[in-house]
């Protein structure tokens, strides 16, 4: 028998690799320098806020375009030219353009939507953080975000310069913690936390590791799908000396599973980062189960764990992208045992007004027969099981 060959041959392709190869389109910014594009701050100083801009990327529908200025001092544009440049130029309907572009509809405000959904203010002891959970706080440091996404429950704050975190109001929230020995997990929200420097995120990060009873923290940003150049090796090589920090962030489209934003996800899983995706159902954007289950196995190749799928909640101005609760049971139907169990999310509805988080699970004909329990499986076959 011949000895096995000592040379290596080429490295084997890992799993997903085809994922990270390659760049998204530019559109209009093709000739842009590569640093530049690549640079956050390029895109952050880039963003388009005006109907001109935007026509260089797409050519607006007459409803955005008055959507555009209608809504314009409820909930301002901004989108990053990496974002932007996903979006469809001929197709108002387009997933990522949905998200991100003003909508007329957003003008309806139904009854029964709220403009504090989950009752956040209600539950804030001081100003910044809410305390709702026993164990847990939301700790909202700045109400910036790279892309304001047009279904954002929190419209009533983030994107208004004057309901920004000053930095007395940070050091309240932070006292707030410290003084509170039953504060185990703090969520670092806002707005999109990663708007704040550096500085500013190590800083942040590290007084809170320094607080005894505070044994977690997740990270809540969208920078991954919105602007994944922000998440730099300089940054995330800063915040893993804080673990553990849970990273969540919110990818709802194929669209937004872009070669960039793999990188990035993979760096923080590289970094040591537990990652999960926090969906939202959005009507015409992925109420789709064959979309749910494209976005989640993509996110699972990057090592970042679909974790909840969100009933979209009753904030004012989201009501165009609300879905029946039906269409989540059926999405969730056609996932679970179809794929695998991590590729399946919490299914939930955040109650309104502050009443947390309900799950939501499809009907599987559980029942009682005599001393029997009797449900079906995931392809409608019964199965008993002893009930006590
Ligand atoms: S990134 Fe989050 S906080 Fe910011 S606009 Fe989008 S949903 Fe709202």
């Amino acid at each position: 028998m011949s000895a096995p060959p000592t040379t290596p041959g080429p490295p084997a392709q890992r799993r997903g690799d085809l994922d990270v190869q390659g760049c998204s389109p530019r559109g209009p910014w093709a000739d842009v320098d590569e640093r530049d594009w690549t640079d956050w701050r390029w895109q952050q100083q880039h963003r388009i806020r005006t109907l001109r801009q935007l026509e260089r990327v797409v050519d607006p529908s007459p409803g955005e375009v008055r959507a555009i200025e209608a809504t314009a001092d409820r909930f301002r544009m901004a989108i990053t030219p990496y974002y932007a440049a996903l979006m469809d130029p001929d197709d108002p309907e387009c997933p990522v353009r949905r998200q991100a572009v003003p909508h007329l509809d957003e003008l309806t405000v139904r009854e029964g939507d709220l403009a504090d959904p989950l009752g956040e203010e209600g539950y804030m002891p001081v100003p910044g953080i809410t305390h709702r959970y026993p164990d847990r706080v939301l700790y909202y440091v700045t109400h910036n975000c790279p892309v304001y996404c047009r279904h954002c429950t929190r419209k009533r704050k983030v994107a208004d310069p004057r309901s920004a975190a000053s930095h007395d109001q940070l050091d309240l929230g932070m006292a707030y913690i410290q003084d509170h020995p039953e504060v185990r997990d703090v969520l670092v929200s806002g707005g999109d936390p990663l708007s704040l420097s550096d500085d500013r995120l190590d800083a942040l990060l590290g007084a809170l590791a320094q607080v005894p009873h505070v044994e977690m923290v997740r990270l809540c940003t969208r920078n991954p799908v919105t602007l994944p150049f922000r998440l730099t090796e300089a940054l995330v090589s800063r915040l893993r000396a804080h673990q553990p920090v849970f990273v969540h962030t919110h990818f709802n489209h194929p669209r937004e599973c872009t070669p960039e934003a793999a990188r990035c996800l993979r760096m923080l899983a590289d970094a040591g980062f537990s990652v999960a995706n926090q969906m939202v159902l959005l009507r015409g954007v992925n109420d789709d189960a064959d979309v749910v289950r494209e976005v989640n196995h993509w996110l699972l190749r990057q090592r970042c764990r679909p974790y909840y799928l969100f009933q979209a909640d009753l904030a004012e101005g989201i009501s165009h992208f609300r879905t029946p609760v039906a269409v989540g049971l059926e999405i969730l139907r056609a996932l679970r045992g179809h794929t695998s169990g991590m590729a399946s999310p919490h299914y939930v509805i955040d109650a309104p007004g502050g009443g947390g988080k309900i799950p939501l699970v499809p009907d599987y004909g559980l029942r009682r027969e005599q001393d029997t329990l009797v449900f079906e499986n995931y392809l409608g076959q019964t199965y008993r099981y002893p009930a006590d």
